[in-house]
């Protein structure tokens, strides 16, 4: 029987009891037809795997009994990705990616080019949890609320380095920055860019504005290339 993996809140978790409920209850005991004594590993977004055996399964919620913690994955900083409101699905796959590649928190926003209004967080945040399950992460991807560009400005005040891709920027590349401290930002644009504007207050506002080569890449690309390049220039994706 395959070892399923489940994440929980650490108030979930009381000295080696851990109760499982809503969703994740109805998953495990509805959907993967989970018994008492079956192995589960539960997670609490701390880069902690708890192996687990069932102990009891109520109506609306189930027991499992710690068995061994295991530290998988010890954080070297804390990424947030701002990521411009794009059309269709596309930010679900952008949410999906980011959480493969170990992203903490994703913020999507809406600014002068953006030709999308709407974000559906519910439906972004079961795709965080689906991804962060396959991937192996022991930790949740925050999917975060949208916000304006001037709500993201006043955040970046939040971070102890912000980097900025902007496609007309030449000479800054995210392995020649310096980062500064363990809180660190990327902002990537939507489908329509950034004005010049918007490109000027976010230098105004403390960011680097950085380049992805001389090559204009979708958002999504964007996304996915600048989060891989920092999560590897922080060493997020050494093994160890
Ligand atoms: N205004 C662009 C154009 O001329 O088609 C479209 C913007 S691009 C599709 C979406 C976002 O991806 C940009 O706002 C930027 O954040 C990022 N991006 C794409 N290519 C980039 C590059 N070569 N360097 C830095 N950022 C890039």
């Amino acid at each position: 029987m395959e070892i399923r993996r489940f994440f929980v809140d650490s108030s979930d978790i009381c000295n080696n009891v851990v109760t499982l409920t809503g969703d994740e209850f109805s998953h495990m005991v509805k959907v993967l037809r989970y018994k008492v004594g079956f192995k589960a590993v539960v997670c609490a977004n701390d880069g902690i795997e708890r192996l687990c055996t069932v102990k009891e399964i109520g109506k609306d919620f189930a027991t499992l009994i710690i068995e061994q913690e295991t530290v998988q994955d010890v954080k070297n900083a804390h990424v947030t990705l701002f990521a411009g409101l794009l059309k269709n699905s596309k930010l679900d796959f952008v949410v999906q990616k980011s959480v493969e590649l170990g992203v903490d928190e994703i913020i999507p926003f809406t600014s002068h080019n953006c030709a999308e209004t709407k974000f559906a967080k519910d439906r972004a945040e079961k795709i965080a949890l689906e991804a962060a399950k396959q991937c192996g992460s022991a930790y949740l991807s925050k999917v975060c609320s949208l916000e304006n560009f001037d709500e993201v400005l006043a955040r970046f005040k939040d971070f102890d380095t912000v980097l900025f891709a902007y496609e007309n920027e030449k000479k800054n590349r995210i392995k020649d920055c310096r980062i500064d401290g363990k809180n660190v930002a990327l902002v990537v644009g939507p489908e329509g860019g950034f004005t010049p504007d918007e490109t000027e207050k976010a230098k105004e506002c403390g960011a680097t504005i950085v380049t992805l080569g001389r090559r204009i890449l979708r958002a999504e690309t964007a996304s996915i290339v600048s989060c891989a390049l920092l999560l590897d220039h922080l060493g997020e994706l050494d093994y160890e």
